[in-house]
């Protein structure tokens, strides 16, 4: 995130506090489920599915924040895809 937001964020945390936010993110995270479920009717556009990304990748910072995570997030968010690249590699479609 940049320094920008990682600030904007932090003053979420500060004003509305770590629980609400993290109720924020269970919310934004439902959002998210419902769009991809009811695009797959037709009934959501990829537009609706970016909007909701966007607020879950939001409410994520703030958890990275809240919980002074953010380092170790991203170790193992790379850790993680080196797990992913190296299952593409064994991968033999049937
Ligand atoms: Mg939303």
């Amino acid at each position: 995130m940049t320094e920008k937001e990682r600030a904007i964020f932090q003053k979420a945390l500060d004003t509305w506090g770590g629980d609400a936010q993290s109720l924020c993110l269970l919310e934004e995270m439902a959002e998210l489920q419902d769009a991809l479920c009811k695009h797959k009717r037709g009934r959501r556009t990829t537009a609706d599915i970016a909007e909701e990304i966007a607020d879950v990748g939001i409410m994520l910072d703030q958890m990275k924040l809240y919980f002074h995570i953010e380092e170790e997030t991203q170790a193992q968010r790379a850790r993680k895809t080196a797990r992913v690249e190296e299952r593409l590699k064994n991968w033999v479609k049937e």
